[in-house]
């Protein structure tokens, strides 16, 4: 189990993000909503490690494989397919697993295009296909579909879910449509400046939310779709 502490983080003095407590538990699937600036990018990168909160503590993620996608994937200026062959390194099969990660994002058709000329929408599939080649006990994922087009997403969404029904991942993911979260996660976040304002069962949540805030959120969505 990941547990949060009284974990704060603080940028000039402004704090961001105030969890008092926060449990994820192993093989469980919790998608993280709210409004621009809410924080779910800043809880994703302390729980990737890219940011060390200004006080607070974080257990239960030392010698845990964690896989990560971050809001913007760097790419290297080689191929497509040894940007993806990179991570699987070490792996006899390499070229093999990265084909077929490259195939199950459905980019197989630009595996010998440069890595760092892709659109916005491929340079996340590429990415997201440098996180599938190995199994991880934590998979992070920042807005894994913010730059996908309606049809690669259901692609997206079902390879997600065959990887994490695989590997018994415990996955962490945000995304600005709570219509995905639905879709893929078990419990729901919804964080407003900051804070944890409602979390639970994703079908609950949705159905009947707890918080005014998140029924407001939710209709403010619900009115925009
Ligand atoms: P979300 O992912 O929900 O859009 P973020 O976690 O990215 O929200 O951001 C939360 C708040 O923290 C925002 O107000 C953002 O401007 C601020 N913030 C995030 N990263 C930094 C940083 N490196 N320096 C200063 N402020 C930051």
């Amino acid at each position: 189990m990941i547990v949060l502490r009284e974990v704060i983080q603080q940028f000039g003095g402004r704090i961001v993000l105030d969890i008092p407590e926060l449990c994820f538990e192993p093989g469980r699937r919790y998608g993280l909503i709210g409004e621009n600036g809410s924080g779910k990018t800043t809880l994703i990168r302390l729980l990737a490690g890219t940011l060390h909160s200004s006080s607070g503590k974080i257990v239960g993620l030392n010698e845990k494989r964690i896989g990560y996608l971050p809001q913007s994937p760097y790419a290297f200026s080689f191929s497509v397919l040894q940007n993806v062959m990179m991570a699987a390194d070490g792996h006899g099969n390499a070229r093999d697993l990265a084909k077929s990660a490259l195939s199950a994002v459905g980019m197989e058709s630009l595996m010998n295009a440069r890595g760092d000329r892709l659109s916005g929408g491929e340079a996340q599939r590429m990415a997201l296909a440098r996180v599938l080649v190995r199994s991880y006990d934590v998979l992070l994922l920042d807005e894994p579909t913010s730059a996908t087009d309606v049809r690669s997403m259901d692609l997206i969404e079902q390879t997600l879910q065959d990887a994490i029904q695989k590997t018994h991942c415990t996955l962490i993911f945000s995304t600005h449509s709570p219509a995905q979260a639905k879709r893929l996660a078990d419990e729901v976040l919804y964080l407003e400046k900051g804070r944890i304002v409602e979390m639970g069962n994703a079908e609950e949540l949705f159905r009947e939310p707890k918080d005014d805030r998140t029924r407001a959120f939710l209709q403010h969505w619900s009115l925009k779709s």
